[in-house]
């Protein structure tokens, strides 16, 4: 992208997480590759002591005055996300200069493919503005910018993802210890993303009743931190006295995470019916076990896999809509788009829209 004199710009992409579902804040292995979808944030001068906001997706222009943003409130609007990040910056001691932030998003919102954490990592990286911060010092801020400015108490994959996204290859990250390993996909297969176009309202509530659940799980365990610390053998021997929603949710994890380490395996080895097993696998424990799933999430991962071509699919993201990821033969491309586009139309009368996922790199200066 061009950029005009005087202008900087800053890219951070979205993502779409390929196995490792709510793992997350429980501590555990997640596999998520960056987009080449993401967020631009251009970054202009503005008058003194204001922050000045506008969103191509989103009509209206915020003032926000510098001088108090560690008092500003939440106000369940966009501009929370812009917000929360630079009070989190301010608090690491860097100065806020005044500027003008336009953003302009290219991934989906409210799709499951983290158009959020796409906004709040380029707004790092705007209002840093060059000044040198740690990666993952970064992933971090952003993450507690939306855990305690937005309200969303998520984990850190989005953000990480984010900011350590690297081209063709996926991200092995474990939760617990904040470190990743890269992961390249296998030849002759594509991911492609299929969005529902819907986004149940009982998404947001249903996480934090997933968070807490994962809590009350946990607390039948003393002496282990996360579920992830939680090993099969542990579970099953006290899986008699927890309550069957606890235990369901935190047979999900624990397997979950199991489940992350067999597609590194898998993929390590290009082992492809295998990976797209293991996806299956992980759908179908986050319908069941975990309840996240939603009729047209399972409607397009049921129909996925009576296309020629694919390996498997699975919901992505948080759930309750967004989209599924799909592991297809790259030779049967362009059937399976068509064939499970028309699928879709059929039984809802919703044009899904294709996304085909060309894992990408992390965030950074737009050249
Ligand atoms: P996801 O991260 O899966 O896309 P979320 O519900 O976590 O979904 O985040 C979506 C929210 O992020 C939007 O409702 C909006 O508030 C904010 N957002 C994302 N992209 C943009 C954008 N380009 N401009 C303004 N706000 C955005
Ligand atoms: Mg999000």
């Amino acid at each position: 992208m061009a950029v005009a004199q005087g202008v900087t710009a800053f890219h951070a992409p979205g993502r779409v997480n390929l196995i490792g579902e709510h793992t997350d804040y429980n501590g555990g292995f997640v596999l998520p590759a960056a987009l080449s979808l993401g967020c631009t944030i251009s970054v202009s001068p503005a008058q003194a002591g204001k922050l000045v906001l506008k969103s191509k997706q989103m009509p209206g222009t915020v003032e926000v005055d510098i001088a108090s943003i560690l008092d500003a409130q939440p106000r369940k609007h966009w501009s929370d996300y812009v917000i929360g990040v630079a009070r989190e910056i301010a608090s690491l001691g860097f100065v806020i200069e005044p500027a003008t932030l336009e953003i302009d998003a290219t991934v989906p919102t409210g799709s499951g493919l983290s158009s959020s954490a796409a906004l709040e990592v380029a707004t790092a990286f705007a209002l840093l503005n060059g000044r040198p911060l740690e990666k993952l010092e970064i992933a971090k801020l952003c993450q507690r910018a939306e855990r305690n400015f937005v309200g969303m108490p998520c984990g850190i994959m989005d953000q990480y993802a984010s900011v350590f996204g690297a081209a063709q290859h996926a991200i092995l990250l474990d939760c617990r210890e904040l470190t990743h390993q890269l992961v390249p996909i296998p030849d002759g297969v594509e991911l492609v993303a299929v969005n529902t176009m819907v986004k149940h309202e009982l998404g947001s509530s249903a996480y934090r009743q997933r968070v807490a659940e994962c809590a009350e799980a946990l607390s039948h365990f003393p002496g282990k931190p996360t579920l992830r610390d939680v090993t099969l053998g542990e579970l099953e021997r006290t899986a008699a006295s927890i309550p069957e929603i606890p235990l369901a949710r935190a047979r999900h994890i624990v397997l979950e995470c199991w489940r992350v380490l067999q597609f590194h395996e898998a993929a390590q080895a290009g082992d492809l019916e295998r990976m797209g097993r293991l996806f299956v696998e992980s759908h179908r424990s986050l319908q069941h076990d975990y309840e996240v799933s939603c009729e047209e999430l399972d409607y397009l991962v049921d129909t996925a896999l009576t296309i020629p071509g694919c390996y498997g699919a699975r919901m992505t993201g948080g759930g309750f809509g967004g989209c599924t990821v799909n592991l297809i033969k790259s030779s049967e491309l362009e059937n399976f788009e068509k064939a499970i586009a028309a699928r879709y139309k059929e039984r809802f009368n919703i044009d899904a829209t294709i996304i085909r996922c060309k894992p990408s790199a992390g965030a950074g200066p737009v050249e």
